[in-house]
């Protein structure tokens, strides 16, 4: 056994715990788990629990349904809004198949497949997520619970005691928060997590969602990370920062000498155009839903042009301007990709494209400081040679069928399923008649 199975055997007597939850992540980004004895997990360290995974999103079909789940105990973690005694944890897990072979449709397999790809490379990449999301009194609809904005505060912010408890949760897991704030929305959150390695990130995002949940249901009330639930107020994005690091520990995005004075060296350069370059193939992956795209082509802060820029925040990737001298600091935002992803695979193909950026060496396009991309006309747009993200599911699709980065860094499990998966949700989409068509034309037509 490992010292930290060791450690979590150990933990699990000292501290009354009586279920140990595997988590596990499907395809589309879902949590799912199970409840195990504590009396079984010598066992499951070494053998793996069973379970169906015929059942699950983007697994297997039922003719090879059998799976395990191996716990990572470097990850097991008490939950801390749950009892004392009789305690329940939890362990992330990897996904095998009955012949130990991991499985292709595991999100966390993939994601460890790129960070390994990062750091052959020479890196250690840094992720730090701003996740938004909305609180609504139930979730039936969307009545908000405030009609607060950025940075209010007391009575235009009665989540602040929902936040306090979310924060005070996420760090008892082991989970630091760098700031949390209302956002612009009435009702509108947002917590940022301390930046750490791409694996532990995606965990701790899957982690912070549930832990959001969870706290909201204490206090009898709905968190909804869905990415544009109100029509005329901004949506919820999860910005990502990125930076990648060298073995001497020294930040490979960083240069001082920087001739656009932007400090970023010809590796961030190279980095971000990969983002730019790929982003349209990619976008399937960090805005997955037919609603992800109307918070995209509704303005607000939200990207909708593949463009870069200091401090322009309608571009899809921005470089932010505090303490730019600072090296450990130095790091570029990618702004498309909204809560509803997978964290897994959304960190993966952002990995992926800075890296493919980096090795086929693409030029960085000239930025777009200072211009409002949305009031410039399709001619100016492509003088500039400015492209769109996709406007639709269905425009996101195609490209993403396409792209040979995908089905590299996805594998054709994962690629397969979302295209099949994808197509079936936009074409039921398509089909509907929806309210507003009603409302609009019903009696005048
Ligand atoms: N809510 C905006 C988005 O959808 C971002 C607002 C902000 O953090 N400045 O991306
Ligand atoms: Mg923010
Ligand atoms: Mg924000
Ligand atoms: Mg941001």
């Amino acid at each position: 056994m490992t010292p930290d199975q060791e450690y979590v055997l150990k933990t699990v007597k000292a501290r009354d715990v009586h279920f140990v939850r595997f988590w596990f992540t499907d395809v589309m980004g879902n949590m799912k788990s199970f409840a195990v004895n504590p009396n079984e997990l010598e066992h499951a360290f070494e053998e793996g629990m069973g379970f169906d995974g015929s059942c699950i999103n983007g697994f297997s079909d039922t003719a090879e349904s059998d799976m395990l789940a191996f716990p990572d105990a470097s990850t097991f973690q008490i939950l801390p809004w749950r009892p004392d005694s009789n305690a329940v944890a939890r362990m992330f897990c990897n996904i095998r198949t009955p012949e130990g072979e991991p499985f292709e449709g595991d999100s966390r397999l993939i994601l460890s497949r790129v960070v390994q790809s990062v750091r052959e490379a020479g890196y250690e990449a840094n992720m730090g997520p701003e996740v938004e999301y909305f609180y609504f009194r139930d979730s039936k609809g969307t009545e908000v619970l405030d009609r607060g904005g950025y940075f209010d505060l007391t009575e235009l912010d009665s989540g602040s005691d929902l936040r306090r408890d979310t924060v005070l949760a996420l760090e008892n897991m082991g989970i630091p928060v760098e700031y949390s704030h209302h956002e612009s929305g009435p009702s509108q959150h947002e917590i940022d997590l301390r930046y750490s390695d791409a694996c532990s990130m995606a965990d701790a995002v899957m982690t912070y969602k549930m832990v959001v949940k969870e706290i909201a249901a204490l206090h009898g009330v709905y968190a909804s990370f869905m990415p544009k639930p109100l029509s005329d107020c901004p949506g919820s994005g999860m910005h990502v920062h990125l930076s990648l690091f060298d073995h001497d520990d020294r930040n490979a995005f960083f240069d001082p000498n920087d001739p656009l004075g932007h400090h970023l060296s010809s590796t961030a350069k190279h980095f971000i155009a990969g983002l730019l370059h790929y982003a349209p193939e990619f976008c399937l992956v960090t805005n997955q839903y037919v609603n992800s795209y109307k918070r995209l082509t509704g303005g607000k802060e939200a990207p909708a042009y593949v463009s870069w820029a200091r401090s322009n925040r309608s571009t899809l990737v921005r470089i932010p301007g505090y303490r730019p001298s600072e090296e450990m600091a130095c790091r570029v935002e990618m702004r498309n990709a909204d809560p509803a992803c997978n964290p897994y695979l959304a960190f993966a193909v952002m990995l992926a494209a800075g890296m493919a950026g980096i090795r086929e060496q693409l030029p960085l396009p000239e930025s777009s400081e200072g211009v409002n991309l949305s009031s410039l006309d399709p001619s100016k747009l492509r003088e500039l040679g400015v492209q769109k993200l996709p406007l639709t599911l269905g425009n996101a699709i195609e490209l993403f069928a396409e792209s040979d980065l995908m089905k590299s860094v996805l594998g054709e499990h994962i690629h397969g399923y979302l295209v099949d998966a994808k197509s079936r949700e936009w074409r039921e989409y398509l089909k509907q008649v929806s309210p507003w068509e009603l409302d609009r034309w019903l009696e005048v037509l």
